[in-house]
């Protein structure tokens, strides 16, 4: 039998309450990962943490718009487990939904609060703590086809996932250095609370939608394929892979179909 891809390593996973850091929990600790799941939804962190396993998984509250509370993360995961040898930086929100005429500034500033200043602050806690014992690691962010694309979400949202991927290479230029390789998954729409209660859409719904705008057909999106990408840049099979944005939307990014309409 082949070696699970992450036998014995240790991660970290923001946003892992819900959705694609839920399913990435699972996923990581089925590959052989001791997972901290940190979120600030605490009873249902906790829920999904002892519906993995006592001995591979514990839920850790952080908040990532509080750089103390990151820290802490980290710590927790150091202290608890030994090391920490992979961040998945996965905690976002979809911000306001409003028009750029109308737009909600304060909506924009917490927006970028966790999506962008709360990745920055995991990953420079993340990196501090692999750099300080000589781990090749990896760090992975949530951005999505908005980091790459104009009109696939809401305003403050758009920017704030171009931002991201704009952090991710930044990262990468400094800690290659170190092996320490960072990327991105930019998943396409998945039914998660997220898209759901910003859409008002039931998650059949949600996956209709993208069904019908998507490039690839016969495969429904969901949260598991996030996870796998994920999974993937997490582990060694990603080994010389740093500073990539992985798209997980079935060539939605790149694809535009005017020409088949001649
Ligand atoms: P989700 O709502 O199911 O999960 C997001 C999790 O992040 C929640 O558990 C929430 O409590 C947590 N969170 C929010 N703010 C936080 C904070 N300040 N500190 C710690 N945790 C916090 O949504 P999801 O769809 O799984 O979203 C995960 C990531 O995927 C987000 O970054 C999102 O932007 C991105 N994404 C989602 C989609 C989609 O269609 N669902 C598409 C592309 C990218």
């Amino acid at each position: 039998m082949s070696k699970p891809k992450l036998d014995g390593k240790v991660a970290l996973i923001t946003g892992a309450a819900s959705g694609i850091g839920k399913e990435a929990a699972r996923l990581f600790a089925d590959n052989g990962a001791f997972v901290v799941l940190a979120d600030v939804q605490d009873e249902l962190g906790q829920k999904v943490a002892a519906s993995i396993d006592r001995e591979r998984a514990s839920f850790c509250h952080c908040d990532v718009r509080d750089e103390k509370q990151v820290e802490e993360a980290v710590r927790y995961a150091v202290e608890k487990y030994d090391r920490l040898d992979v961040l998945f930086s996965n905690a976002g929100i979809i911000g306001p939904m409003t028009s750029i005429l109308d737009m909600d500034m304060d909506g924009f500033d917490d927006t970028f609060l966790t999506n962008v200043r709360g990745v920055a602050a995991t990953i420079k806690h993340a990196a501090r703590a692999m750099v300080a014992r000589n781990i090749r690691g990896s760090i992975i962010c949530t951005s999505s086809v908005a980091g790459s694309l104009g009109g696939a979400g809401p305003h403050a949202y758009t920017v704030s996932k171009h931002a991201l991927v704009g952090l991710v290479r930044t990262a990468c230029s400094e800690l290659g250095e170190h092996g320490i390789r960072v990327n991105c998954i930019a998943p396409f729409g998945i039914a998660t609370p997220l898209s759901c209660k910003a859409y008002n859409l039931e998650p059949h719904q949600v996956e209709s939608n993208s069904s019908a705008l998507a490039n690839l057909k016969g495969v429904v999106l969901k949260a598991r394929h996030a996870a796998e990408a994920a999974l993937f840049l997490a582990s060694d099979d990603s080994a010389y892979i740093s500073g990539h944005n992985l798209a997980v939307d079935g060539g939605f990014a790149v694809v535009n179909h005017s020409f088949s309409a001649i």
